[in-house]
């Protein structure tokens, strides 16, 4: 089953929007795997936005990750990342539409609330950088008959 990595960054657990995300992505029918709040390291926030090392925000970027608590998870189902975007919205809340997670909550890029993997292969990468084999459960959800 497919699988994405979710981030709540520092700005969405200090604004107590988590419980009203993890709302949107399990009504959604999709299934939490993985869920942890932790503070990030600077090693962790710079492999986690590696490919961004050389942008003009990247400085900041880390100092904003690591500034405070942070909601890892993990959300398995049919076409998982994608759908997961499609629920965040694009990358500046300004832009974003209503009805998207930036675009309800967000006004800037740099403040955008939530980070969710952009492909299947990042996924992984994302997952395993941030999340041990043991930390994920597999379970069978009663409810999977009325979502598939
Ligand atoms: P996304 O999170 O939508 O995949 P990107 O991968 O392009 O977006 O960028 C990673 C993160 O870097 C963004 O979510 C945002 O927090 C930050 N970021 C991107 N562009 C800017 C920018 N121009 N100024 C400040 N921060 C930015
Ligand atoms: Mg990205």
């Amino acid at each position: 089953m497919e699988r994405t990595f979710i981030a709540i960054k520092p700005d969405g657990v200090q604004r107590n929007l988590v419980g009203d995300i993890i709302s949107r992505f399990e009504k959604k029918g999709f299934t939490l795997v993985g869920l942890k709040l932790l503070n990030v390291s600077r090693e962790l926030a710079e492999q986690h936005y590696d490919v961004h090392k050389e942008k003009p925000f990247f400085k900041g970027l880390v100092e904003f990750i690591t500034s405070g608590p942070v909601v890892a998870m993990v959300w398995e189902g049919d076409g998982v990342v994608a759908s997961a975007r499609k629920i965040i919205g694009v990358t500046n809340p300004l832009t974003a539409e209503p009805g998207t997670i930036r675009g309800d909550f967000g006004i800037s890029i740099g403040r955008n609330i939530i980070h969710g993997s952009d492909a299947v292969e990042t996924a992984q990468r994302e997952i395993s950088l941030w999340f041990k084999e043991e930390e994920l459960a597999s379970w069978k959800s009663s409810l999977t008959p009325w979502i598939y």
